[in-house]
Parts: structure tokens; sequence; C-alpha cells
């Protein structure tokens, strides 16, 4: 019996019996794919100081040297495979376990695994466009770096859909993240700091809407602590197969109606 099995069990007692819930995923969700994080001691920050490469301003002095950070991270992102816990909770999904999900993270794995209800709040590497004729681009047609790659249109050097510093956050998906979030009265935040608005304040404002938080987290931030009803402290991708594992059992073989955001 893993050391984290009553806590699994209590989560699993209360996703089933939430009337709509939704997840927050970070980078720890992706760390089992070998996709590095961005605020680890080794992390994308320490090799790319944020203020030269992670931000619009920086983008709009010299993209070329932006690319560096795009660059390398495209490299990763295309060799990455979507890990157990991706898997578990496209499983939950299908189960009807959960009702969406929102990550923070911009690898496109969580589709990769299955999943169908995908708010990425901080964009996508998987789409880029270009920043003075807005001509949008798949990635498949984006030339691998380097060089930094040129719009064909007008030449200016594209950017992919990534939410850097001080860009604002799409309205589109800040929109579908917060209905998400106001109908949950179950939220599972897995491997997120919970350091960057607005994916903080969306699980730490969610007690306060009527919604009980999950965290699984191997290394939980006390903030989050004081508001979780359940705290998982083990990494996603052997926390989620378990607690995956608890629900098939407990379900038995009378899977739930899949939820959709609309039932409520
Ligand atoms: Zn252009």
């Amino acid at each position: 019996m893993s050391q984290t099995k009553p806590e699994l069990h209590r989560a699993v007692e209360l996703l089933c019996g939430a009337s709509f819930s939704v997840a927050m995923t970070g980078a720890g969700v992706s760390a089992g794919s070998s996709i590095s994080t961005f605020r680890a001691e080794d992390g994308i920050w320490a090799r790319f100081p944020v203020e030269e490469y992670g931000t619009a301003a920086a983008f709009r002095r010299d993209p070329e040297k932006v690319w560096q950070l795009f660059g390398s991270l495209d490299d990763e992102l295309r060799r990455a495979h979507p890990n157990p816990a991706h898997a578990a909770l496209a499983t939950l999904e299908q189960m009807g376990l959960l009702g969406g999900l929102v990550t923070q993270n911009i690898d496109g794995l969580h589709q990769a695994a299955g999943s169908r209800v995908v708010v990425e709040l901080h964009g996508t590497v998987s789409t880029g466009h270009c920043p003075c004729c807005r001509q949008s681009y798949r990635r498949e047609d984006i030339p691998p770096w380097p060089p930094a790659p040129h719009c064909s249109s007008c030449g200016a050097i594209l950017r992919p859909d990534i939410v850097l510093f001080n860009d604002i956050i799409p309205e589109q998906a800040f929109w579908h993240a917060t209905q998400l979030f106001r109908q949950a009265d179950v939220v599972l935040a897995v491997g997120t700091a919970l350091e960057v608005a607005p994916a903080s304040w969306l699980v730490m404002s969610a007690p306060a809407y009527g919604a009980v938080v999950i965290l699984i987290d191997p290394d939980p931030p006390l903030k989050a602590q004081a508001v979780a009803s359940v705290v998982v402290p083990a990494a996603a991708e052997r926390a989620l197969p378990e607690l995956v594992e608890i629900a098939r059992d407990s379900l038995g073989h009378h899977p739930r109606r899949p939820r959709q955001a609309t039932d409520r």
C-alpha cells in the first residue's frame, strides 16, 4: 500500500461525488515526459534569463535571440511523448470524472494523450503567427530553428503562439478557463507551483466559489495546502494512474455518463 493511498481514496470520493470537476495542470505533469521546467534551479529560466529571452519586449527588441529559447524548447518538445499522468487525466475525462482541464503547459501533450476539453492558458507551440501581418502558421509549416523562421508573406520573424511575460493571456482561453472553474465543485490541481496568475488565483479562489481543492504535487506549495481539502504529496505520473485504478474499483463496471460543461 502506497503512503498516499488514503489521500487518493479521499480524492476519488470527492471526484465521484462532484457535479462538475476541473483540473489545473502545470510543469510537474510534463516533467515525467522529460520536459524542462521553467522555474527549477536547472530550469529554462536559469539557462535563459527571463528578462533577456522570455518577455514580449525581448522579442520586439531581438527576435533572433529569443528564438534561441524557442529553438531549444522546440527540439525538446518535438521529441516528447505523453506520460502516465497525461494518460490518467484523459482516462478520468472518459470515465466522466473530469469535465475539463486547464493547463499552463504549452506542449500539447494533454491533447496527444486523448484529453478533449483542454484550455491552454499560456498558449501552444503547435501554432505560430507573424507579428507584422498576423498570418497564422501550423507548426509543421514553420521550419525548425536555426535560423529564426521568417514569414513567407512579409519576411518578418515568426512567433510561436505562446504567452511570454508581459503578454496578455489569450482572451478566449481565459474566458473558457473561468467558465470551467466557476462551474466546478471539485478542482484537481496537479504539478503546479501556483506562482503565476491567473492559474494561481483560479485555484486559490475556488473554495470561495464553493469548490473543494485536491492538490497533487511532490512538493506541495504551502499557500495551496492552505486551501486544499486533500493533499497528495507525490509525483503526477505516479499518483494519477493509482487514482484512476482506485476510481475504476470504486465505480465497478458502471462508468458515469461523461459530463459536459453545459450540464449544470
Ligand atoms: Zn508576415
